[in-house]
């Protein structure tokens, strides 16, 4: 069979560029491909990068969904639908509300897809494609596929330097995607050797582990990165903040080549982290670990939520203030947003809360619900305002870094990527996005 894996297209939000929707490839993609026998032809487009061809001949078209593109993976099923060709959806939007998007494609699968995908193939060659495949158990973490990183195009990305040592995360915040029925149960570390032979396909030093959570389980992680020790990487990783109580992994992990972290803060204010029951995050203990951080000069990437029934408007001083004293590097911030299927959206529900059910909303950068203690346009304007108070040249000169070796580093990023992301968009459009991606992270790791 011809097998096209497709990505739709994402809605940039109102301060992305093309270095976000080029960002990296799919690797739930990556990983279909690599599932796939030999004896089937694989082709991946990525609406992001490229314009999809639906005059192509296929046999089956797979495509990926995350809620802010599940209208468009509708669109993209509906015209190849209309050819006569079976379209199947996974990913987290159809784990996490596979009721809802059901009746736009042939079939969805449910949660992980390494033991369905054969299944999926062999009834798709059959024309006998079931409505609905579901792996309902956890799959045994040595069966997690690898990413076939050689069907990537690396011209077409920012990084492709990308890969996960583990799938889940331990914690259930209300807000999470791991909130969802079925995704509630899955914490999975890989084999150390599977990770490691990831690491040497991308023939890179320098990698980033895009882990839910990179700490879920940390005796893993601390065994994991003694075996990564000798291969001297210089890499980054997302972790949950109760990192603060693992001195001896903060060590070890700066031994070991780590360069940046992106911690989910959330929020500065305990009432508000606690609402969504993010347990592992306390907020007294934040400047403490930024500290801790900072101290062993790793440079931090902290998320931010607003809109938390706690929130008035007077968070967003607050945390703009937050930020530029304790001199964090990097910011990414949100607008709350009820994902489908998760705790937060069956609360919202609940309460009558949810004011636009326009999935393409979705993104984090749209108030899609009543806020409590301020107004919609309230929350949309002060959401716009930290971001460009976060990276005004003022406050980008009052957070460099206390160590003078991160400033170009730290420079390169707020001013290329965040300030004047536009001119580098450009740019990457006359060279290639790999050739400006290898140059952010030379500088991303330029030190020691
Ligand atoms: S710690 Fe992060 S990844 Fe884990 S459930 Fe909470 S928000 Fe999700």
């Amino acid at each position: 069979m011809k097998i096209k894996l497709i990505q739709p297209a994402m809605l940039p939000r109102p301060m992305d560029t093309q270095l976000k929707t080029r960002m990296a490839p799919s690797l739930a993609l990556l990983t279909l491909a690599n599932l796939t026998p030999e004896t089937h032809e694989i082709v991946i487009e990525n609406e992001n990068v490229e314009t999809l061809n639906f005059d192509d001949p296929a046999d089956l078209v797979a495509i990926t969904v995350t809620v802010d593109v599940m209208n468009r993976a509708a669109e993209i099923s509906k015209a190849f639908r209309a050819r006569g060709i079976p379209v199947i959806a996974g990913g987290i939007h159809i784990t996490s509300d596979p009721e809802s998007a059901a009746d736009s494609f042939d079939a969805i699968c449910i949660g992980m897809a390494e033991r369905v995908w054969p299944i999926i193939l062999k009834d798709a060659e059959r024309k006998t494609l079931k409505k609905t495949y579901h792996d309902k158990d956890n799959l045994p973490a040595g069966d997690i596929a690898s990413p076939g990183y050689d069907c990537v195009d690396p011209d077409k990305y920012l990084y492709t330097n990308i890969i996960t040592s583990s799938r889940g995360c331990p914690f259930k915040c209300d807000f999470c995607y791991n909130s969802c029925q079925h995704a509630e149960k899955v914490f999975l570390n890989r084999p150390v050797e599977d990770v490691l032979r990831d690491i040497a396909a991308l023939k890179t030093r320098h990698i980033m582990f895009i882990d839910d959570n990179f700490i879920g389980n940390p005796a893993w992680t601390k065994h994991f990165i003694s075996a990564i020790k000798p291969l001297k990487l210089k890499w980054s990783a997302a972790v949950s903040s109760n990192i603060v109580d693992m001195p001896d992994l903060l060590d070890d992990m700066r031994d070991t080549g780590c360069k940046s972290l992106f911690i989910g803060f959330e929020s500065i204010n305990s009432a508000a982290v606690g609402a969504v029951h993010k347990t592992q995050n306390c907020v007294s203990n934040y400047e403490r670990l930024v500290e801790a951080l900072h101290n062993r000069g790793i440079m931090v990437n902290a998320s931010f939520v607003f809109g938390l029934d706690e929130d008035d408007q007077t968070v967003f001083e607050n945390t703009l203030e937050w930020i530029v004293r304790n001199k964090i590097e990097t910011v990414t911030s949100h607008i709350l947003t009820p994902y489908p299927g998760t705790k937060l959206h069956d609360a919202f529900m609940n309460q009558n809360r949810i004011t636009d059910f326009n999935l393409s909303h979705y993104n984090t950068s749209h108030v899609v619900y009543k806020p409590k203690n301020m107004t919609p346009e309230e929350l949309y304007s002060g959401y716009l305002w930290i971001y460009k108070e976060v990276y005004s040249f003022k406050n980008i000169f009052k957070r460099l870094p206390r160590h003078k070796r991160q400033w170009i580093p730290y420079l390169a990023f707020n001013l290329f990527y965040r300030k004047f992301g536009k001119l580098t968009e450009w740019l990457c459009l006359k060279l290639t996005f790999n050739t400006i991606g290898k140059l952010f992270r030379r500088l991303a790791y330029l030190t020691k």
